[in-house]
């Protein structure tokens, strides 16, 4: 006989995040009792609470719709107005086996559940089974709304059957839950996909595979503008830019040991006449080998190797997402090889400035450092305290010196040295490293790297890896949702558009875009036969910086009618003036318009 377990609980006493915990998880058995009504043969996974709600699995007779979450969230509000209480209980393995015989995902979980420790909670009749945490009854379970239907793998395992999981979003008060929603609008209304998708910047190919990004024309143009200023910054800084093939021998990896820790985030091993290859997951041994490749003097370094370098990473199609999760990428990378700690202590520095400098003229603000430090006599990290005492305390110098603020992790260090992450913050609000800063003692070792010192002696040198505007996929997702699509000028795909107001005003309107062709300025006619105002919108949709409309009286006075994106109309320039204006806010990468 079930044995009842008194789980009562007094909400009040409780800390905040275990009362939201217990209501999340109430509310998820709430809506897999909704679900049984309106699909009685739903097959049951599992409901957790989650960060901002609940979710719950199950295997469905067919795909749900919008509909159905409304009429789901409108079943889920009557049970919870009810006031039905849960009653908790615990079942012996054979009672559990005969009641949930017609629910094969249960029975999968039975499998991991000792007898004597099987408990199961009812509330309006339905039962699920349970470890426990609820709230007393429905009617204390607070706000919610359902959000949306995504696949999920039982167990997130990819060779188990795909379930239709169904979110909610649960708070408090109304109040919290509206700020959320206004939140998660605020992320749709910034979301890179969208922009993406409907300014031409990207788009995805199923034959091309998930992950693997098609730079459109637009997206393009803002990639080569990205990636000839950051070119240009490392020269001027002393760097060497070099092109590597994105494919090297499996030894090669072996030896770095990326192919021992990183293997399952590389594509599959190639073969052909007896030799393994694969795809780089990382650039680093590239770059060694170049180093290597000759013998090295004290007066080279520090040496400083940089490439757009293109790189591999198998990341599960479900953590896939547009541009800033995607499976070949291309990273603005350096590794640079110094002679000591003070080398390393001066490089870090100039990367950190070119940094500030870099992500100022973005305009990008929502971010911060962070140290990340290993941890003594850990299995996770090389066995070496000098080294880490030495690399950590050159990397806080360095950003005190600065006056940088940054907040230290401990046990975040990569697994061969300490490190300094560049954290950003995506439109959806999650946490994210943009890029790093990477002192290194294991490669140098893993490679047997030498210079030769002013002593004559040969001596290994650290190298440092750095990106500074992480990997061109990520950084324009990054872009796009900053600027909501509205690039400035210098990084807008199309920076005007000349607007012909009658087919007599097509001539002239040619050779007003000619003038600022010749100053390099990207702009197209509009001469289609539409109305003005039509094409003035869409130009304005496409987020286009500057509309010149031409008519008569300009056709006379030799001028256009400068429009700005998001200023309104500046009237009548002559079309010098206006070539002026926009070059100079050009090459002075200004964030307006
Ligand atoms: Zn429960
Ligand atoms: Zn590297």
């Amino acid at each position: 006989m079930p044995e009842p377990i008194d789980e009562h609980v007094d909400l009040a006493s409780l800390p905040k995040e275990e009362r939201l915990a217990r209501m999340r998880h109430s509310a998820a058995h709430v809506l897999a009792e909704a679900m049984l009504d309106l699909m009685p043969e739903a097959e049951l996974g599992i409901g957790p609470p989650i960060e901002t709600g609940f979710y719950y699995d199950f295997r469905l007779p067919r795909p749900l719709t919008q509909e159905d979450l409304v009429w789901l969230e409108e079943r889920m509000r009557r049970s919870v107005a009810a006031c039905h209480p849960f009653r908790m209980e615990r079942i012996t393995r054979q009672e559990a086996l005969e009641r949930w015989k017609n629910q094969p995902f249960k029975l999968d979980l039975l499998k991991d559940l000792a007898d004597g420790e099987i408990t199961q909670v009812t509330h309006n009749g339905f039962t699920d089974l349970c470890k426990g945490g609820h709230v007393n009854h429905t009617g204390e379970i607070g706000p919610f709304k359902l959000t949306s239907i995504a696949g999920a793998y039982w167990r997130g395992d990819e060779k188990n059957p795909m379930l239709q999981r169904v979110y909610g979003i649960l708070f408090e008060t109304e109040e919290e839950l509206a700020e959320y929603e206004r939140q998660l609008e605020e992320a749709r209304r910034r979301d890179h996909r969208r922009i993406g998708r409907e300014l031409g910047i990207f788009a995805l190919f199923d034959e091309v595979g998930p992950g693997h990004v098609v730079w459109l024309p637009a997206g393009a143009t803002i990639r080569r503008e990205l990636e000839r200023w950051i070119v240009d910054l490392e020269v001027e800084r002393g760097y060497q830019h070099v092109v590597t093939p994105p494919v090297a021998k499996l030894e090669l990896y072996q030896r770095s040991g990326h192919w021992q820790h990183y293997q399952d985030a590389m594509y599959p091993v190639m073969e052909r006449e007896n030799e393994r290859y694969v795809l780089r997951p990382m650039n680093c041994p590239h770059h060694i080998l170049i180093f290597a490749s000759q013998q090295r003097s004290y007066r080279e370094l520090p040496l400083r190797i940089a490439e757009l370098g293109t790189m591999h990473r198998w990341e599960k199609s479900g953590e896939l997402t547009g541009m800033s999760r995607v499976r070949i990428m291309t990273l603005n990378d350096a590794h640079i090889f110094c002679a000591g700690p003070e080398q390393v202590e001066q490089e870090a520095e100039g990367v950190l400035r070119l940094m500030e400098e870099v992500y100022a003229t973005l305009g990008l603000r929502d971010y911060y450092y962070r140290l990340s430090l290993g941890e003594r006599g850990s299995p996770k990290f090389v066995d070496n305290p000098a080294m880490w005492d030495a690399g950590e305390s050159l990397l806080r110098r360095v950003l005190e010196k600065l006056g940088l603020p940054f907040v230290e992790a401990p046990g975040e260090a990569a697994f061969y040295g300490p490190k300094i992450d560049v954290q950003f913050k995506t439109a959806a609000g999650k946490d994210e490293t943009l890029v790093t800063i990477q002192v290194d003692f294991h490669l140098p070792n893993q490679f047997e790297l030498e210079y030769i010192g002013e002593d004559g002696q040969p001596h290994r040198p650290i190298i440092v890896h750095r990106g500074v505007l992480s990997t061109m996929e990520r950084m324009v997702a990054l872009l796009i949702e900053q600027y909501e699509g509205n690039f400035p000028l210098w990084l807008a795909p199309t920076q005007a558009v000349v607007v012909p107001i009658a087919d007599r005003h097509v001539e002239y309107a040619r050779q007003v875009a000619a003038k600022l062709r010749a100053a390099r300025l990207r702009v197209t006619v509009d001469e289609r036969n539409e109305r003005m105002n039509a094409k003035i919108r869409d130009a304005q949709l496409q987020k286009v910086p500057y509309i010149l409309v031409v008519g008569d009286r300009e056709v006379q006075a030799g001028t256009a009618a400068l429009r700005v994106r998001g200023g309104g109309d500046l009237g009548a320039m002559p079309v010098d003036a206006i070539v002026e204006r926009l070059r100079s806010e050009r090459d002075a990468r200004a964030l307006v318009p």
